[in-house]
Parts: structure tokens; sequence; C-alpha cells
């Protein structure tokens, strides 16, 4: 017996069980995996069928934005035309059909996922960038972020990781520069600060940067853990300087060093 295996989606009544739309997801001829790699869906299948499973909720859920009566005066829509817009999910890419209506008064309904959300990326896509961006070189993320979803995907590009990674950042300094950011009723008995800096080779030129960077931690213990919660603060300072040594990497210019404030009253 020849055997094979279908995923259905379908959409249906809840209350009557009646099927408004069927469609068939993949159907796969069922043979024995010889190899372990012939095991399962291969990685690139696995984002196929998930991708077609995006599919099809989304046009269900589109469908449901189509507004037959006017938000601004209750007349009766008319529909202006289908468009495709863009939608870039967490591990997929999509072309979304969005129907477009109009009104007598002069409304008209948003034709693209941007306009009708203010963006076509999934949070999910965009705190991953953000995070992977934060941990590695935007050339790496985009290798990273690229290889979960098993192919090339332009929304992970240089430029857009770095975006992401700086509206996050913006956000990260609007909270912490708050008034409210940093209050509580307990004080720290000690508060512990570590700076190092060091030499870094401009491109081009015959030039350096001398980079310093501060951290601020409550103790040896938790520095690690804490940074990047409430608990710690980095400051980094960047400058231009002549390559009076014409240094590749020299040794930083004053070596680690920490200093304790037991007095300083500093709130976590
Ligand atoms: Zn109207």
């Amino acid at each position: 017996m020849e055997r094979g295996i279908r995923f259905i989606a379908q959409c249906y009544d809840i209350e009557t069980g009646d099927v408004l739309e069927e469609s068939l997801l993949r159907d796969d001829h069922i043979s024995k995996a010889c190899r372990l790699k012939e095991l399962g869906y291969l990685h690139a299948e696995q984002i196929d069928l998930l991708k077609r499973i995006q599919d099809f909720k989304i046009k269900q859920q589109m469908e449901l934005y189509t507004s037959t009566t006017c938000p601004e005066c209750g007349l009766k829509t008319r529909r202006l035309g289908v468009f495709s817009s863009q939608f870039h999910a967490v591990l997929t890419d999509h072309k979304v059909p969005i129907q477009r209506v109009s009104c007598t008064c002069g409304w008209v309904s948003a034709s693209s996922i941007e306009g009708l959300y203010g963006s076509a990326i999934h949070p999910d896509l965009l705190e991953k960038q953000a995070i992977q961006g934060g941990k590695e070189s935007y050339e790496q993320s985009s290798k990273s972020l690229n290889a979960n979803s098993a192919m090339k995907r332009a929304v992970n590009g240089h430029s857009q990781i770095s975006r992401a990674v700086q509206r996050v950042g913006e956000k990260l300094v609007e909270i912490k520069s708050s008034v409210e950011y940093g209050k509580g009723n307990k004080v720290a008995e000690t508060l512990l600060v570590n700076i190092d800096g060091g030499h870094i080779k401009a491109r081009g030129d015959n030039r350096s940067f001398e980079a310093m960077v501060a951290t601020a931690c409550l103790d040896r213990f938790v520095a690690r853990t804490a940074i990047g919660s409430g608990g710690v603060s980095i400051i980094f300072t960047i400058g231009l300087i002549p390559d009076y040594h014409n240094p590749r990497f020299n040794k930083p210019p004053f070596s680690s060093r920490t200093v304790g404030f037991p007095e300083s009253g500093w709130r976590p």
C-alpha cells in the first residue's frame, strides 16, 4: 500500500461546523527514511509549511478587515480593488491581499499592512533583530536570522537590523532618562564601577579611536547577570584621536580598575 500525508487547512463556522473555505497546504508521499536526513521534514520544508499555514490564516483575518460600512459616516462602502502588501513575520515573508474600500464622503481604507498597523514587520521579528543585532555584528546577525528561516530574507538586511537596534535603543534611553526610572526604597551599600579602554584602528586612514567603557553594578557577582537590567548602567565614550603611536591594537591606556562608593547613596 502506498501512503501519503495531507495537510488541509479549514476555516469553518464555529456554531454550525460548516466549512467556509478549505485549502490543501501540503501533500506528500510517505516513503521509508533510508537516511537520517530523510526522517521528517527538512528545515526548508518546515518553513514552507509554516508559510502556507500563515498565508491561510492571514487571508481569513484580512477578509474580516474589509469594512462594508464607512467608519466616518456609516454609509455603504464600495470596493476599489485588491492590493498586495508585504508582511514580514518572525520566520516567513508574505504577500497579503488587502481589499481596499472607499466611501462617497471621501474616506478610503488603507491598502497596505504598514498603512493599517504602522509597520510591515511583526514585533516578534523586530525583537529578534534587536536582540541579535545587540549581541553580534549586523552582518553576522543577518546571517543568523536568515539561518533560522533557511533562506536569505531582504528584511534581515544590515540596515534593517541597524534600525531595529536603534529603535529599541532609543526607547530604552527614553525609559532610563525618565524621572521615574531607578526610583526605589533600596539604597545600595556598595557600588562598583569598572572602567576599561583601548585603541581601535580606524578604517582607511592613519588614525584610531580611543574607546572607553564604564560599567556600574551592585557587586562583582551580579555584574554579569545584571547587564541590561535596572542594576547597571553602561556608558560608551568614543572620540577620534590622531594616531601618534601608529597603533594596531595597543594596550589599553590604563588597566581595568574597580572603585567602590560605599557612601554613594546610589539607588538600584
Ligand atoms: Zn463615509
